[in-house]
């Protein structure tokens, strides 16, 4: 059986807080990009632990689930012979994609898990502002993506990430098992979740 893990506010907000101190010291985000749902409350979170005295907080958009997906649609369509990837994240949301170029983003979410939802969305990110970079002429310094989670299980992954985004722009705030984490936000029932959260800690 899967170990499960209880998570509380406090924690993530000091998982937050941990990471912080080095993303701005390594990477100094201009922007952050959350994946919905799990990546909404950490960039709120570290939005606080970023901002710098005279400077503005810095800016997040969301990206959520495709409304295929919502529907309970599949990342892995065959169509006959032929098998299509379905957009499962709606980058749509974002807007006017002239916003992202040149800029140093930071992509969060929650948990880091088989990768596959961080191989993604990098992939389809970096594809999509690099092609309207060109449209603008090509003479912007290229974006930058780096990766915030609060956890990165440690497993074997299906997806996979550059590897110099991997040596110096992944911040993974802990890195835990293969457990099933139970995140605050989820939970209907917060002072049980919460003192699931303190048992785990006393033991
Ligand atoms: P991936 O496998 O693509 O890395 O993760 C896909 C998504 O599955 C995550 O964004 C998250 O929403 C969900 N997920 C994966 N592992 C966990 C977990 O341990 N706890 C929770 N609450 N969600 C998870």
């Amino acid at each position: 059986m899967v170990d499960k893990v209880y998570v509380s506010y406090n924690d993530v907000h000091k998982l937050c807080q941990r990471s912080a101190a080095r993303l701005l010291a390594d990477f100094q985000p201009q922007l952050m990009i959350a994946i919905g749902g799990g990546g909404y409350v950490p960039a709120r979170i570290l939005r606080s632990f970023l901002k710098q005295p005279g400077s503005p907080n810095i800016p997040i958009q969301a990206i959520g689930l495709s409304l295929y997906e919502s529907l309970g649609g599949t990342q892995v369509e065959a169509i006959g012979t032929k098998v299509t990837r379905t957009q499962w994240l709606d980058l749509t949301a974002l807007g006017e994609m002239e916003n992202l170029v040149g800029k140093r983003i930071l992509i969060v979410d929650e948990v880091d898990d088989t990768r596959t939802t961080l191989e993604y969305a990098v992939k389809e990110l970096e594809k999509d502002v690099e092609a309207v970079r060109q449209k603008l002429g090509g003479d912007a310094p290229k974006t930058q993506f780096s990766i915030f989670v609060l956890h990165n299980k440690d497993k074997p992954k299906k997806g996979t990430l550059p590897d110099d985004m991997m040596a110096s722009r992944f911040e993974a705030a802990e890195t835990v098992g293969d457990v099933w984490i139970n995140y605050p936000w989820e939970a209907t029932d917060i002072d049980e979740h919460d003192r699931l959260a303190r048992v785990a800690k006393s033991v």
